[in-house]
């Protein structure tokens, strides 16, 4: 975490669940933040894994966690978690969204679903 651009913490999220999910009606299972442009995508277990495609194709390098009561980042380039200032809010995803989510996007076989 040695590059301050990689976060901007003006930058408020991109919306309540994953951006490329919700365009596909796909679903996730916890969601990060980019610290550097606010995309939301989904984590690794969930079967899209929007968030590290995204640092992959935009070279933005750290994502925060957007799950409620989680304040932690995560830097892709040395996969270390660290602490980081307070973002823009909102700063987790809304508290009667499920996990997995979103409402009605799940398949009942989700758990044979994840990576
Ligand atoms: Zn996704
Ligand atoms: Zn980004």
């Amino acid at each position: 975490m040695t590059e301050p651009t990689a976060i901007d913490p003006d930058v408020p999220p991109s919306g309540p669940g994953c951006v490329e999910c919700l365009a596909a009606d796909g679903w996730w299972v916890h969601l990060r933040r980019c610290a550097h442009c606010g995309h939301i995508g989904c984590c690794d277990t969930s079967p899209s894994q929007h968030a590290t495609k995204h640092a992959g194709a935009t070279g933005h390098p750290l994502v925060a966690s957007y799950e409620p009561g989680e304040d932690w980042f995560y830097d892709y380039r040395d996969q270390q978690f660290y602490e980081g200032p307070v973002l823009a809010p909102p700063r987790a995803h809304p508290a009667d969204q499920p996990i997995p989510g979103p409402s009605g996007k799940v398949p009942p076989n989700w758990q044979e679903l994840l990576n």
